[in-house]
């Protein structure tokens, strides 16, 4: 372990799409932002194919995600790292976790948890907003099976930087309660992976949508349990679709490798710069890919206050 500040260590960046689909607008500008953010750097730009959710998982779409940055320019640097390759990882968190104490065995089901929640709301899905409520912290109860494995969260504030939204805090333990690090369906659940992925690579910078905001303290809190180097964040304004939901391919995300590059990076650069503020590179006369690349890697370093010594 390193307490080494990521300032202080050689950057190292990562896209981490989860192969349920192929990419659309929304992924592009998060995949390009974090690219922007790494090469702005002069830093290593990985992608992680987060394949541990056999049941979202559509078959070809990590290839279909690999050729699409492909042709959009965005190359990566060694080779993409599939996390189902390394799931003894995990299982060796999980095991220092159990023998810290730091997590317990639930036998809770998702209606049990729903039920003992006082909350009139229709829709009766467990909603990541309503804590759990700790029933099965102090041991299972008779006769219970274990199910999942749930973090043990102590009360307090965890709070971060957002190197785009500033300053933020979730009291983890109010807000969502114990929390699952492996599923009662046997996998693993993506708060754990992430984080004991991200510090197997080095990152030293986590660049993502804001969709994700909500799970960073999560993941802060079981990097400090596991005593990793923390990285920094930056989340990303979201791409929505026309109806004002998230994009996804069910309300219309296009087929982006149906359209010119240029035309996608062009339309992602766009909607970081509306948010973020800056004017994305021309694309009007077509420049070569790595040209508008260079010019785009140079306003993000400029907004961003990067300097570029290399
Ligand atoms: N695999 C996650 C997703 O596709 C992203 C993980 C992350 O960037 O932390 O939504």
């Amino acid at each position: 372990m390193t307490d080494a500040s990521p300032a202080l260590r050689p950057y190292v960046g990562r896209f981490a799409p989860s192969p349920s689909g192929p990419l659309h607008a929304g992924s592009i500008a998060t995949a390009l932002g974090s690219w922007l953010d790494a090469r702005a750097h002069g830093g290593r730009w990985l992608v992680r194919i987060e394949d541990i959710d056999p049941p979202r998982e559509q078959t070809g779409a990590a290839q279909a995600i690999l050729n699409t940055l492909q042709r959009l320019g965005l190359h990566w640097d060694d080779t993409p790292l599939r996390q189902s390759a390394h799931l003894d990882r995990f299982e060796h968190a999980l095991r220092s976790l159990e023998a810290g104490g730091q997590v317990y065995p639930c036998g809770c089901t998702r209606r049990e948890i729903a039920d003992s929640q006082s909350s009139g709301s229709a829709g009766g899905a467990l909603h990541a907003e309503r804590p759990y409520p700790g029933t099965c912290r102090a041991g299972l109860a008779p006769g219970r099976q274990a199910r999942a494995w749930r973090l043990r969260v102590a009360p307090g504030v965890v709070q971060f930087n957002d190197r785009c939204l500033g300053s933020q805090a979730q009291e983890v333990s109010r807000e969502v309660g114990d929390f699952v690090v492996r599923r009662a369906d046997g996998l693993w659940a993506y708060q754990l992976a992430v984080v004991i992925d991200d510090a197997a690579q080095g990152v030293t910078d986590v660049v993502r949508g804001a969709d994700l905001l909500g799970s960073t303290a999560r993941q802060l809190l079981l990097t400090r349990t596991l005593g990793l180097p923390e990285p920094r964040y930056m989340h990303l304004p979201v791409v929505l679709a026309a109806d004002g939901h998230k994009l996804s391919k069910q309300n219309g995300a296009l087929a982006v490798d149906d359209q010119p590059p240029l035309l996608v990076l062009g339309q992602a650069m766009t909607h970081l710069g509306k948010h973020l503020g800056f004017d994305a590179p021309q694309i009007s006369g077509a420049p070569p890919l790595q040209n508008w690349l260079a010019q785009a890697t140079e306003t993000w370093a400029r907004r961003f206050g990067i300097l570029r010594a290399f």
